[in-house]
């Protein structure tokens, strides 16, 4: 009254049938004249603190998002399928079931599913956990006879996303235990998202009924992004972090680094990293950082060595490897060893055939493709392939 000199009333408002909140009290106490936008501003207000509990509570990390999620033929349909999870939980896809190499997107995606939805409505109840925690919860709920805590926090959920399910593969018990997760969630018609190395059909160890399970939604697979995903990944990156990369930079670190995401970015670190200390890169020392590593890992992986690894791995001889006979095993082996000289070692087309004593370029041109096909068509050819490829980086 000092202040403005004039004089005025305060009326305090009590509505019926509604708690208020200290600070909806205090507003109003400001503002008599009330009415319906001050309840405006108090919901918008609730709205922002229920959507940072139920953040906080689903253990998402909320800079995985869609928007930030580049989307190429490598992922279209996993991206796809994943909005159509947004816009109808627990009825579009249940369960969706993302598998893929290492580094190439699917935690991400999960979690932008996840975040998603809590945007959308905050009252959505998401956890997020990783199969390691989900066994670590249990066994802590065993030791603590807190086992009815432990069922309630992922069974009372609208949106479930465990993240490296092949994990269960060696926990009887755990599997056991995710079983039931699921079935009491699937039967509430509750979505289930599950992320993996493998198709569910690849997964050892696993009871069926817990296999049927997994791959009785959507099955979506992830590959690795093309080039033109990376570079549009590569900036995409370079925007997040701020920094101002020439083109000719990201390109370069695309044509070079074709994995995983991961590694992509572990190579734009270290160029900004050395962007930081101040001095102006060459191309040429940009390419020569990048070629060093990649130099160096090509250097401990020689001709030989494949050979090695692949006649281990197949069960065939170096000599039959490098030898005349044609039956159709010792052929697949060959052609295994032609494939992984050109795609790991980049060895020229007439080197490769050199060391598997072939004449014909053309030769090793059909073995690429055909072992190409295969790893596509037959998963267990493909796991062979792979422990080769893991053997000769280790
Ligand atoms: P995964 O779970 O398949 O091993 P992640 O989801 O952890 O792979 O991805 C590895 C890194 O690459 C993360 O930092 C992720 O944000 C990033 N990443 C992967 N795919 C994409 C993409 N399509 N667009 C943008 N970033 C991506
Ligand atoms: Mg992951």
């Amino acid at each position: 009254m000092d202040a403005t000199g004039e004089k005025f009333t305060i009326s305090l408002e009590v509505k019926q049938g509604k708690t208020k909140t200290e600070k909806q009290i205090k507003y109003e106490y400001h503002n008599p004249q009330g009415g319906s936008s001050l309840d405006l501003f108090s919901s918008a207000e609730q709205e922002q603190r229920q959507k940072e509990k139920s953040l906080k509570e689903s253990q998402l990390n909320p800079k995985y998002r869609f928007e930030n999620f580049i989307v190429g033929s490598n992922n279209r349909l996993a991206e796809a399928v994943g909005r159509a999870v947004v816009e109808k939980p627990g009825e579009a896809y249940n369960p969706l079931f993302y598998h893929g190499d290492t580094g190439v997107g699917k935690t991400h995606l999960m979690q932008a599913i996840g975040n998603e939805v809590i945007e959308k409505d905050s009252s959505k109840k998401v956890v997020y956990v990783s199969i390691e925690r989900f066994l670590n919860e249990m066994i802590e709920s065993i030791r603590t006879s807190k086992q009815e805590n432990f069922r309630n926090k992922y069974r009372e959920v609208d949106i479930l996303i465990i993240d490296d399910v092949q994990f269960v593969e060696n926990y009887p018990k755990t599997q056991e235990e995710l079983f039931h997760t699921f079935n009491t969630l699937h039967q509430a018609n509750k979505q289930i998202i599950l992320a993996s190395d493998r198709h569910p059909r690849e997964l050892k160890n696993i009871t069926d009924r817990l296999r049927s399970r997994f791959a009785g939604g959507m099955v979506a697979d992830l590959q690795t992004p093309d080039y033109e995903t990376r570079m549009a990944i590569l900036q995409q990156l370079a925007i997040e972090r701020k920094v101002n990369i020439p083109d000719e930079y990201l390109t370069l670190i695309s044509e070079n680094i074709s994995n995983n995401v991961r590694e992509l970015e572990g190579a734009l670190t270290k160029i900004i990293s050395l962007m930081n200390l101040g001095e102006d890169m060459t191309e040429e020392e940009i390419s020569k950082m990048l070629q060093i590593d990649i130099e160096s890992k090509r250097k401990r992986i020689t001709p030989s060595k494949v050979i090695a690894t692949v006649s281990d791995v197949f069960g065939v001889t170096a000599g039959e490897i490098k030898g005349k006979r044609r039956t159709s095993y010792i052929a697949l082996s060959r052609q295994v060893v032609m494939h992984i000289l050109r795609t790991q070692l980049d060895l020229p087309l007439e080197r490769v055939a050199h060391e598997v004593n072939r004449s014909d370029h053309t030769t090793v041109l059909h073995a690429c493709e055909k072992i190409d096909k295969m790893k596509k068509t037959d998963p267990r050819f493909k796991e062979k392939l792979n422990k080769c490829i893991k053997t000769l980086s280790e």
